[in-house]
């Protein structure tokens, strides 16, 4: 219900409003965020490879309702990717785009073109794109955009969420060779008819999509920070005879920052998904929902400040 509640308000003008104003937050939110700007961004980025690990970028914006708005997500992609062609940091770093910061809310049209304005510039920057996925309507659009840029940029990543109930099918569909996926259990709220609502359900879910794609051809991107299911990952990778760079894991920037490190340390490719930007309401919301114990931290802001 609490995680109900949270995803609610993550789309609420008036608690945003109220948690973006309020003097605590900023300090809470650099837990998870790398900050404003894309030197903020470069800096962490620097200091995550020069430990082995590998990253995606996200500039924080969804929900885009203005083909202006579009265009200033797209302007701030490409500036990044020029940054990281220039440090040649194209092999270790990548980025993730959110198709409604983008417009696809109002013009999928509009939505593929920016988003073939941001491949153009990864690929110039020797890098990839991974389109993120979000809530459950969004799905088949994204699918249908992903498949269009594939032609074009075949590197182009897909995201599967394990709570949706046709993430199995989408799995099989997508497992093929060249193929990159990244798993998740997934972020946002869906009602019943499309999605299992039991996180044992979600994580059962989670387990068969991984069966599917460590056992498939593509280049599975395995995104949890769940130690039962980073072990099963593990021992798919062996029975499939997977070598370490035919797939990777990924977490968030902040969450289990120690687990990233070891994992790295054993020879996995392991990759940190990085937000930074102004626009971070929707993605602290999110991480909130996600563990009463990041409530807990945040609550516990409020008091000590
Ligand atoms: P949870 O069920 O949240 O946690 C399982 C277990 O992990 C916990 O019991 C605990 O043992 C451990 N754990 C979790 N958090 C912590 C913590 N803070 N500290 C210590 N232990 C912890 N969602 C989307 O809908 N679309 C996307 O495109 C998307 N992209 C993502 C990209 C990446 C790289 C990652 C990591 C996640 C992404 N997500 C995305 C979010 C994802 O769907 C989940 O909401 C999020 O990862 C939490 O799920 P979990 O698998 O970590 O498991």
């Amino acid at each position: 219900m609490l995680r109900q509640a949270l995803l609610i308000a993550s789309r609420s003008g008036g608690v945003r409003k109220l948690v973006e104003t309020a003097p605590f937050t900023r300090d809470v939110v650099k837990r998870f965020v790398a900050g404003e700007g894309v030197d903020d961004a470069m800096r962490a980025i620097e200091a995550l490879t020069a430990e082995g690990l590998l990253v995606t970028l996200d500039v924080l914006g969804e929900d885009t309702l203005e083909a202006g708005q579009a265009e200033s997500t797209v302007k701030a992609y490409v500036e990044l990717l020029n940054r990281l062609n220039g440090a040649e940091l194209g092999r270790r770093a990548e980025v993730s785009v959110k198709l409604t910061a983008l417009g696809q809310s109002f013009d999928e049209d509009l939505a593929l073109e920016n988003a073939r304005r941001i491949c153009t510039a990864a690929k110039q920057a020797g890098t990839t794109v991974t389109l993120d996925m979000e809530d459950h309507t969004t799905v088949d659009s994204t699918l249908k955009i992903l498949h269009e840029l594939r032609r074009d940029f075949p590197g182009t990543g897909a995201v599967i969420q394990a709570y949706l109930r046709r993430a199995e099918e989408h799995c099989a569909e997508l497992a093929y060779e060249g193929s990159r996926v990244r798993l998740c259990k997934g972020a946002y709220a869906a009602p019943e008819e499309v999605s299992f609502t039991d996180k044992d359900e979600v994580d059962k879910s989670y387990v068969r999509c991984m069966k599917v794609l460590m056992a498939g051809k593509g280049y599975p991107m395995l995104a949890t920070h769940d130690p039962r299911l980073i072990d099963i990952a593990g021992a798919l990778a062996v029975l499939n005879e997977r070598e370490a760079d035919t797939f990777e894991y990924q977490m968030l920037y902040g969450i289990r920052p120690a687990e990233q490190r070891r994992l790295a340390a054993q020879g996995a490719q392991m990759r940190v998904y990085v937000a930074y930007g102004q626009e971070w309401y929707g993605y602290f919301m999110r991480r909130l929902a996600e563990r009463p114990a990041n409530l807990g931290f945040f609550m516990r802001s409020l008091v000590s400040k």
